[in-house]
Formats: structure tokens, sequence, C-alpha cells
């Protein structure tokens, strides 16, 4: 049975892997001459840089991909479990959230005054919601029937129908203490929405990587990308790079896939390009006025002669009004004045990310999916306001230490990678309703037409498109 798959993301390549493995002749069609979307790499100047994901979580996830295609994960890439995760800073210090939870409990305590213990019942409540989630709604594909129903009522009786309807933000407030609320509100952005909208039980989002753990892959993220690409290739993939799809067509039950200078005909398709431009492909017509799209980001890759001393591999400044931060940008669709800043700098870790006396500095803000918002104006005024955020908060002077620089704007986000409007994520998950309505692995019309990547079911980032990638392949071989 041949299988065409669009797109070499995450979630493409991993449901290529499975497939294969089981006997299909799957062949991915890519824009690109490279794999891995947003998972790729730059590399110039002696500094080397992850285009877009920096954290690794459920590496077990990943694990279970290559144990499905009878392989074994260490033979493709190692990684470590970082510890501290994440360094935070706030007013006038930093704290670590670190490896393991109690030793968070107690950086709380000493730095922010909360008791351990309100913080650990906070967190055991969320662990339980969340192994009740991961059972439900992320290891399979989604479908209505009475059995989902079921587990439906039970997960809502257990997660408490009060945290359906309140927010995040709101519910966080139990802990009274805003620094604290602060930091965990901000896992609402993982699956680019708003923690003053998403709902409260979204706060199981902080299990994943305060419990589970994050993770650093040597050589960065793009090690994962390259990982993928050789398992595909190992078990009989075939790719074809620089072949842009520009329009497909069903009929008579077979798709017409329709390249610049050919046709491909296939009777089963699985698409790994945003959903949305998914639909433009299929020339389906799209509201654009009533899509509610997760955030973008403006991403500065700065190469610096500098060797910070008070940075980790991961860093948050804080934003000084995180409300107004995302009213800006889901109310006002605006780049924020005073955004939160993320630092990744993977040289700390791999020497040879960046030349000597150097730091290679991935520096990030969420903005709206909005093509036109990063003007070379907001820009400018977003650079230097992040400069002077990081002398004030960090004590570094980058004024003159940037030596290198490219940036991705949601425009270049879009261009790269095909996301509708440089979204992350595809739609965001502002509401109950957009949690339920989250776009299906399945296409709702057409039976041989499925979807996997971080747009569509269970959701956004490598884990969760890698595990669409699987639910897709094991729901094509049933079938078969
Ligand atoms: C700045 C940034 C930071 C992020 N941080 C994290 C993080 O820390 N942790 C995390 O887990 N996730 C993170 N993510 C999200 C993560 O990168 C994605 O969810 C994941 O990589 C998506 O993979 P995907 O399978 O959806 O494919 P994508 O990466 O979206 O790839 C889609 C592929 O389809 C191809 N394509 C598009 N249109 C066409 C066409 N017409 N013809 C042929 N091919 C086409 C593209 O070229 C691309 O290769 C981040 C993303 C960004 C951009």
């Amino acid at each position: 049975m041949k299988v065409y798959i669009l797109g070499s993301g995450i979630g493409g390549m991993s449901c290529a892997a499975v497939l294969a493995n089981k006997g299909f002749e799957v062949t991915v069609l890519e824009q690109n001459s490279y794999f891995g979307g947003k998972a790729h790499r730059i590399s110039e100047e002696g500094f080397v840089f992850d285009t877009g994901p920096c954290l690794l979580t459920y590496p077990d996830w990943f694990n279970e991909l290559f144990n499905a295609c009878g392989k074994n994960l260490k033979d493709y890439f190692h990684y470590q479990r970082l510890d501290p995760i994440t360094r935070y800073f706030l007013d006038n210090q930093h704290v670590n959230v670190a490896s393991d939870i109690n030793q968070t409990a107690i950086n709380f305590e000493n730095k922010l005054g909360l008791k351990k213990i309100v913080f650990l019942n906070y967190i055991k409540r969320w662990v339980r919601i969340y192994k009740i989630s991961e059972k439900i709604f992320l290891l399979n594909e989604l479908k209505f029937n009475f059995f989902f129903l079921k587990n439906a009522f039970v997960w809502i009786f257990k997660a408490g129908v009060i945290n359906i309807f309140t927010s995040v933000a709101y519910y966080n407030k139990v802990l009274k203490n805003k620094a604290v609320e602060k930091i965990m509100n901000r896992f609402a952005t993982y699956t680019g929405s708003s923690p003053y909208k998403t709902p409260a039980f979204m706060n199981q989002l902080a299990v994943v990587e305060m419990i589970n753990g994050g993770y650093y892959p040597s050589d960065g993220i793009h090690s994962i990308s390259k990982a993928l690409f050789k398992l595909c290739k190992d078990v009989g993939v075939e790719f074809q790079f620089n072949y842009k799809i520009d329009n497909i067509k069903y009929e008579s039950n077979l798709f017409k896939i329709y390249s610049k200078n050919e046709v491909i005909f296939s009777k089963y398709l699985v698409s790994n390009i945003d959903y949305y431009k998914t639909q433009l492909l299929l020339n389906r017509k799209i509201n654009r006025k009533k899509l509610k799209l997760s955030t973008s980001a403006i991403v500065f890759y700065w190469g610096v002669k500098v060797k910070s001393s008070n940075l980790e591999l991961h860093n948050i400044i804080f934003s000084e009004d995180y409300k107004n931060e995302f009213s800006q940008i889901f109310d006002h669709n605006l780049i924020p004045n005073d955004p939160t800043i993320y630092i990744n700098i993977t040289s700390k870790f791999d020497q040879n990310h960046a030349p000597e006396n150097c730091e290679n500095w991935f520096v990030m803000i969420n903005t709206p999916a909005n093509l036109n918002v990063a003007s070379q104006e907001n820009i400018k005024r977003t650079k230097d306001f992040i400069i002077s955020k990081v002398k004030d908060k960090v004590g570094i002077n980058l004024s003159k230490s940037i030596i290198f620089e490219k940036i991705l704007t949601p425009k270049s986000l879009e261009n790269n990678t095909g996301s509708f409007n440089g979204s992350l994520y595809g739609d965001n998950q502002n509401s109950l309703m957009s949690i339920i309505k989250r776009k299906k692995n399945r296409d709702y019309k057409l039976k041989n037409l499925y979807y996997v990547g971080g747009t569509v079911h269970p959701g956004g980032g490598m884990p969760l498109a890698l595990r669409s990638g699987m639910n897709v392949a094991k729901k094509i071989i049933d079938e078969n």
C-alpha cells in the first residue's frame, strides 16, 4: 500500500517511520531542501542555533516510536535530564525550577516566600488530573463514542466542573503568591494560549515539565529531527525535497497532488502541513474572521561576544504586567510593549555552538499570529527593549556585543514552514470550545485524508506532534 505524506516535520516523519516499518510504501514530499520543519537549524559564522523548539519533554514517547520501529533510540540520539530546567527572573531576583519538585518547592519557599507544603499540595492535584487526561485525551485518536463520553464524565468529575469555567490565572490565585502565580500561568503559553482565558484544567501542563522533567538532546533539538530522518531512511521511507505542493484535488476516490511539474495520484494522503494551509490547498474556504489562532513569535538569533555567568540553558525574564501582555497579543493583535523574554543558550552545553568567548542566544517573545505585525520599526523597538531589559535584570550589556543576527518573524515562519499566519500551534486553546473543537486527525469529509503535526489533535509541541503521527499511522495500519 502506497502512502504520501506532505511535509517532513516531526509529525510527518513519525507517521512515515511507523507506516514504512509495517511494510507500507511511504514517500514524504517536502517543499524545503531540508527536513524537520520548525525544528531546523542555523549554522553560520561559527554560531549554531535551533530555529524553533528548544525544550524537549516526554522523551519516553520518542523511545516508544523507535521501539515500535524495532530500533533503539540510543543508537540515534542522546539526551540528558536538566537541572535546573528553567531560571526565572522576577522583580529583582531569580529563582530556579529544579529537576526535583521538592527542590523547586524549597526554592519557591526560600526565594519567593511560598510555603513548600502549599506548592506541593497544589502540584499533587494537577498530577492526579494529568494522569487521567493522558490516558483519555493524549494517547489515542479522539473518537466520540460511548466510551469516550463515559471517560469524559469521569474526567470532569475528577478535574472539577469549576476548572472548566474559570481560567488558569484565576485558579492560580489559590497560591496567594504573585511570583509563583506568574510562573505557573506561563505554562498556558505552551499551547500558544493566554493564561487569562484558557480553562483552569490546563494547569496540568505544568506537570509535563515540572514533574516529568525537561531534557536536552546532545547537539541541540535538531539532533531529534536528524534522528527521525535517519530512522525513516533506515525503515525505507523515500523523501522528495524541494517539492512544494500547490494544490490537492479529490476525484474518483483518488487524491491528485499537484506540484510545479507533476501530478501524483494517491489513495491515501497524510498532511503534516498546517491544518489551515492544507484546507487552502484543498480549495476549501476559510472564514478568516472567525479564526482564533495561537500565538506566533519573534526570535532573535544572536551571536554575542559575552560569557554569561548568571544565565542557564533556559531563562525567562517576565514582563511587569503579565495580564496586559496577553491582552495586547489576543485582544489588540499587537506586539506587547513589555514582552516576557525567553533566552536559550545551547553553547552552555555544546561549546561548538559558538566561537571562543561567545555564546549563541536564542531570544524569543510571543506575538499575535499576524503577518504584518513585525514591521522594521516594531522589530527595532523590541530589540532595544530586550537589550535594555537584559541589562536591567541580568546585568549584561548587549548593546555592543551582538556580532551575529538573524530574525524570525510570523511572516518568515509562514514562508519557511507553511504555518498559517505564523501561528505556532494552529488554533489557540483560549476556551473550552476551542479545546473540544481542536482539529481532528481525520478529515471530516474525505475518508482517506489524515492530518498530523502540531496544529491538530492532540496538540502543539514536538512530543504531541510525534504522538499525532504515531496515532494516525496506527489507524491506517489497523484499517488495512
Ligand atoms: C519559535 C518556536 C519555538 C518552539 N518551542 C517549542 C519547544 O520549546 N518545545 C516544543 O516541544 N515545541 C516547540 N515549538 C513547537 C514545535 O516546533 C512544533 O509543534 C513541532 O515541531 C511541529 O511539528 P509539525 O509536525 O507540526 O511540523 P512542522 O514543523 O510544522 O513542519 C511542516 C512541514 O511541512 C512543510 N510544508 C509546508 N507547506 C508545504 C507545501 N505546500 N508543500 C510541501 N511541504 C510543505 C514545511 O516545509 C515543513 O517541513 C516551537 C515552535 C517555534 C516556531
